[in-house]
């Protein structure tokens, strides 16, 4: 299967070309801004064409999937450009600047019948999906509440648009609250409803939060806490999930690579949850490919993409006004 990129990126370099190679597919576009920039992206990585003519590779009939890691205020413009050419879509998180706006995404990929996905990683790490069974077979018994841990360090060649530009989707609610909402949803098959938040700077932002701690409730009743930041270097991420009849302890698990360990402790003692050590990044692709040819559906859809960023919003908007405020999922 033939790919392009939209987006000359870190993430794309890092993961996702491997990640398609692995799967059998090809890169064989990046699309940038800068033609320059395209073009030394596609030597290093071993990609055919680089361009910043986003019409033309969207012109090749062989191109049968597209993967957009561009800065986030151009994630709407390039998935509706791709998917009215009919293209299947991977996005990065956070899908679009707001709601509506991911929202129209995923109504225009329902209507041209293509599939839209988000790129929300941490589904695909089997250490979540081993809580998830857990959780599941009714293990920890009514869940009561999570604590998610994801105060990390943005590493130096991370530290551009993401700490000084609003206008590109700076700041870690849009970065990493979407991943946490993703992931409280992926466990507990709930949408938060209302939540309350503050937000901060703490060494890092210039115009754009780094840090903020926010508490969501969930309709059964249960309540998340949930930490990022982009300026702690020893916090290290986890995951706890406390029930009637048990706790799940993870600890490193927030993260791209398939590492760190869950404990569960139930009156029994304690227990280590054995899991997968399979790439993230491999297996989301995967789902998406297998999505493209009618097999099941995406790890992430285009609808979950939407859900975690109304709940990320959100928590934004609470922490601006100091009042709890209800997720408006709009209508998705
Ligand atoms: P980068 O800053 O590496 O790249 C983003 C864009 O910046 C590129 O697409 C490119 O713009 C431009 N750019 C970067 N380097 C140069 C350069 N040397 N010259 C000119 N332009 C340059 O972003 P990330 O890879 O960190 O993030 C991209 C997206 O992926 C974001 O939406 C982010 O939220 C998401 N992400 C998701 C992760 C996940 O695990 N799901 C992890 C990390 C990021 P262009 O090519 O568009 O012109």
């Amino acid at each position: 299967m033939n790919w392009g990129l939209i987006g000359a990126s870190t993430i794309a370099a890092e993961h996702m070309i491997g990640a398609i190679r692995a799967t059998g597919g090809v890169p064989a576009w990046v699309v940038s801004a800068s033609a320059d920039h395209a073009t030394a992206f596609a030597r290093r990585n071993g990609i055919a064409r680089g361009t910043d003519n986003l019409a033309l590779m969207l012109a090749d009939p062989t191109v049968v999937a597209v993967y957009i890691s561009s800065t986030n205020e151009k994630h709407r413009m390039q998935s509706l450009a791709a998917i009215a050419a009919g293209k299947h879509v991977i996005c990065e998180k956070p899908l679009a600047m707001s709601v509506s706006d991911a929202a129209e995404m995923v109504r225009a990929a329902q209507d041209a019948g293509v599939v839209l996905a988000t790129n929300h990683h941490l589904r695909n790490a089997g250490s979540h999906q081993a809580m998830r069974a857990v959780i599941a077979e009714g293990r920890i018994g009514k869940v009561l509440s999570l604590r998610v841990h994801h105060a990390v360090h943005l590493p130096p060649h991370l530290q551009g648009w993401r700490i000084d530009n609003p206008a590109a989707g700076g700041g870690v609610i849009p970065d990493i609250t979407v991943h946490d909402a993703d992931t409280v949803r992926f466990l507990t098959g709930e949408d938060p409803m209302t939540v309350v938040a503050q937000a901060g700077v703490s060494g890092m932002g210039q115009g754009v939060e780094d840090s903020v701690m926010s508490v969501w409730s969930l309709p059964s009743g249960a309540m998340v806490m949930a930490h990022e930041s982009f300026t702690h270097r020893f916090a290290g991420s986890g995951l706890e999930v406390h029930g009637s009849e048990g706790s799940i302890f993870a600890t490193g698990v927030m993260t791209q690579a398939p590492v760190g360990a869950v404990t569960l402790v139930t009156a029994a003692g304690r227990e280590r949850v054995t899991f997968s050590l399979h790439d993230l990044y491999a297996q989301g692709v995967a789902a998406f490919v297998a999505a493209v040819r009618g097999e099941g559906r995406p790890a992430a859809s285009g609808e979950d993409g939407v859900k975690s960023l109304a709940v990320a919003l959100a928590v934004r908007e609470a922490a601006a006004s100091g009042r709890r405020v209800t997720v408006d999922y709009e209508g998705v």
